[in-house]
């Protein structure tokens, strides 16, 4: 049995594989406790490169799926904003909708959470209004997903992959997980809005 580093009780675990075509096998794997200690991530098991993978994300390609590692950013240009691999942060597996959604929720909270600044709540509510009119057809925003494991990845032939250099990969930061307009890292953001 594997003890649970929070309480010591036995973790349950479950290893799942995906089935990437063209790509090969994704293992996720999470473990977790009764006292609500838990644990997610993605180990992509044949090509393991630092990646970039780019698309853009409209009305008709909401489904596409998402596998996010524990080290892989997501960033969004067009909005400022960018999720970073955190000492907390969970693997995750959804689609271009999921991730805005995660988005949006983020915004909200970050919202009510500065609600004495005018302009922070003003850029909060043009975020969200970007966000929406993408999820009605009416304008596009870009998905970049990047992975110095290569432990990421985007499945769909519209994204385009590219291989990273070691000083681009390097570059990447590691250990926070900010949405620029607050300051606080996502964990905090989501336990907030709780
Ligand atoms: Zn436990």
């Amino acid at each position: 049995m594997i003890p649970c580093p929070n309480c010591g009780e036995e973790l349950k675990t479950v290893v799942s594989t995906y089935e990437v075509p063209f790509f090969g096998k994704v293992l996720l794997t999470s473990i977790s406790c009764k006292c609500g200690f838990k644990h997610a991530d993605s180990i992509v098991v044949e090509t393991r490169e630092p990646v970039r993978y780019t698309i853009k994300i409209n009305r008709n390609n909401l489904f596409t799926k998402v596998i996010r590692s524990t080290s892989g950013t997501i960033r969004i240009p067009e909005i400022g904003v960018s999720v970073e691999p955190g000492p907390a942060s969970q693997a995750f597996i959804t689609n271009l909708e999921g991730v805005l959604d995660r988005i949006e929720g983020i915004v909200r909270t970050a919202m009510r959470w500065n609600a004495e600044d005018e302009e922070k709540v003003g850029r909060c509510r043009w975020i969200l209004e970007r966000i929406q009119n993408t999820l009605h057809g009416e304008e596009e925003l870009t998905l970049i997903l990047e992975d110095p494991l290569g432990n990421s990845l985007i499945i769909s032939d519209e994204a385009f992959r590219e291989i990273m250099s070691k000083e681009e990969a390097e570059r990447l930061k590691k250990g926070l997980t900010v949405i620029d307009i607050t300051g606080l890292n996502e964990e905090e953001l989501l336990e907030r809005s709780q």
